[in-house]
């Protein structure tokens, strides 16, 4: 039987993380009492990172799983395999933080199926235990333990929600992309652009993000204010960048494209 090594998740370097308000002091308290915790947000502002971050300086271990709505139960917990030796269980993600002690990140997890979901009730309360049904075993949560998920309330809520059920297992934490002076500091720190162009590149994502609801469905996201930036340091010209890793990935309509198109080259 291979041991597992939980050490391969720990982030040993610290990741940047800019704190925008109280949101560390907020969330170390909820670690400190094991409270599972909810990230709300829209994507790209940060709320990944501000969980690595968390899971550095708290330093625990972290195993994110990209939530989808093909994802079952088993993925989560754990299966058994059929090999040359015959067969043997596999720890799901959720199951191996459960059981040795790390943070898990469920992102995005409004993407599974409610019924994957509920797996992670038991975890989530006085019980803080994990059945493995399959396999006829109650697995008890590591004190380490904690549940983090992630959540973008905007696009998805005509479509998909979480149970109140579910929702109500959490304390939530409200994210959004940070001022722009704060956003640029960012974009800086992260891809070693200048301040000037960094501002220049927040203003182009704050014309967008007054678009929202009005043909957009989301806004430029830091992230790709950071692309953006990485692709200029690459050596390419600041409106050929933004065309690619600011407006491109985030609109199909034409109208829309030609208006932020314009606003790229009012600013370069
Ligand atoms: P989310 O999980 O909200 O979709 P991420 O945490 O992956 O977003 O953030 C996307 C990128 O934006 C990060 O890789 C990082 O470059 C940058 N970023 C956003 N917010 C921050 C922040 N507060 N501090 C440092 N980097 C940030």
């Amino acid at each position: 039987m291979t041991t597992f090594d939980i050490n391969q998740y720990r982030i040993t370097e610290e990741p940047f993380y800019q704190a925008q308000v109280n949101e560390v002091a907020l969330y170390e308290a909820a670690y400190a009492a094991r409270l599972p915790v909810m990230l709300k947000g829209p994507t790209g502002c940060g709320k990944s990172r501000f969980v690595e971050h968390m899971a550095w300086k708290l330093g625990k271990p972290l195993i994110t799983v990209a939530c989808n709505e093909d994802m079952t139960a088993s993925d989560l917990v754990g299966r058994y395999l059929l090999d040359a030796n015959g067969t043997r269980w596999i720890d799901g993600p959720l199951t191996l933080a459960a059981r040795y002690g790390a943070i898990c990140y469920l992102d995005e997890v409004v993407e599974a199926r409610q019924d994957t979901t509920v797996v992670i009730h038991p975890l989530t309360d006085h019980r803080r235990n994990l059945p493995l049904d399959k396999k006829g075993e109650l697995v008890t949560a590591h004190p380490d333990f904690q549940l983090v998920i992630s959540y973008n309330p905007g696009y998805q809520s005509l479509m998909k929600d979480l149970k109140q059920s579910t929702k109500q297992r959490f304390a939530a934490m409200e994210f959004d992309y940070a001022s722009a002076d704060v956003e640029a500091g960012i974009v800086e720190k992260e891809t070693g652009v200048d301040a000037g162009l960094a501002a220049q590149l927040v203003r182009i994502a704050v014309t967008a993000r007054n678009l929202k609801g009005h043909g957009l469905d989301e806004g430029i996201s830091t992230r790709l204010l950071v692309y953006a930036a990485t692709l200029i340091k690459q050596g390419i010209p600041a409106a050929d960048a933004c065309r690619m890793a600011l407006v491109r990935p985030i609109t199909d309509d034409a109208d829309i494209r030609d208006t932020l198109d314009h606003a790229i080259d009012a600013i370069f």
